[in-house]
């Protein structure tokens, strides 16, 4: 039988907080259940806002909360031609197209629907452009990024495709084309989230997706991707997300407590744990 592998992907774009710990010991506790390993993956394609001391910091996070894992620990950063395969393909087989618009012109597009996370759809401008006008672009040097033409990608499919959620006991059809002309190559780092993790789940030989309830949407779209590139599909198990006392969701940005700054106040690891359930 092939071993069950478990994986937590934190982004090292600031300090680990009660969320990710959560995440981390959530997917520890299935391994252990299931004798599978627990990888340890650093998500830093997003060089822009990714750092070096915040990976170190996930390591002593990790450690104080007595997690192990197994070295070394893959960086996505150091594999960037590996997305840039997959990428190839995708291009190869006509699925991609290049949008030049800006983030200012995304806001003036018409957009009558939403994606599940609630961003406005891509209305598509760019995928109608005449291949001379998306030439010339090219040729005067403007930067763009690369979107999936969702339609034309469904279209190739050929029969539906479903993810087993573990959470809900139950095969669920994927639908992407609730999310548009998603952008698959972003302009700033030339790869993007969707592509790295389909990729490195099959690298990894990931078998089980543990991870936030955050990410459940995006899911639609990594199962399309793994079809696409004939990758073997994990099974998925979207956990709980920790709220803050009012409920709202933890996050990096709003400058909520970090694992580190409990620490610093005297919390213990034991404690971290026994709040969280584990
Ligand atoms: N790197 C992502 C994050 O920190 C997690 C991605 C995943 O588990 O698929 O939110």
């Amino acid at each position: 039988m092939t071993p069950a592998n478990y994986r937590f992907a934190p982004s090292p774009n600031g300090e680990l907080h009660l969320g990710h710990a959560y995440s981390a010991l959530f997917t520890q506790k299935e391994a252990q259940r299931d004798n599978g390993r627990f990888i340890l993956r650093i998500e830093d394609i997003d060089t822009l806002r990714c750092r070096r001391h915040f990976a170190e910091q996930i390591f002593d996070d990790l450690a104080w909360l007595g997690l192990g894992w197994e070295e070394p620990v893959r960086f996505q950063s150091a594999h960037l031609a590996d997305y840039a395969l997959a990428q190839q393909h995708l291009i190869d087989m006509g699925l991609l197209y290049p949008c030049f618009c800006s983030r200012l012109r995304l806001r003036e597009l018409p957009a009558d629907r939403c994606d599940p996370d609630g961003a406005p759809l891509y209305p598509g401008t760019c995928r109608e452009l005449a291949s001379t006008a998306r030439n010339r672009c090219i040729a005067q040097g403007m930067p763009f990024s690369q979107r999936i033409d969702m339609e034309k990608a469904c279209r190739r499919l050929r029969s539906t495709i479903s993810f087993h959620e573990l959470g809900q006991g139950r095969s669920i059809e994927a639908d992407p084309r609730r999310w548009g002309d998603v952008i698959l190559i972003r302009k700033d780092i030339g790869t993007s989230y969707h592509i790295a993790v389909v990729v490195d789940d099959a690298i990894q030989s990931v078998t089980h997706v543990t991870r936030g309830m955050d990410l459940f949407e995006a899911t639609h779209i990594h199962r399309l991707l793994q079809a696409l590139l004939a990758l073997p599909v994990p099974v998925y198990l979207h956990h709980r997300l920790i709220g803050d006392e009012q409920g709202r969701k933890l996050s990096k940005s709003a400058g909520d407590r970090s694992l580190r700054s409990l620490r610093q106040a005297g919390i213990t690891a034991g404690e971290v744990r026994t709040a969280l359930g584990f």
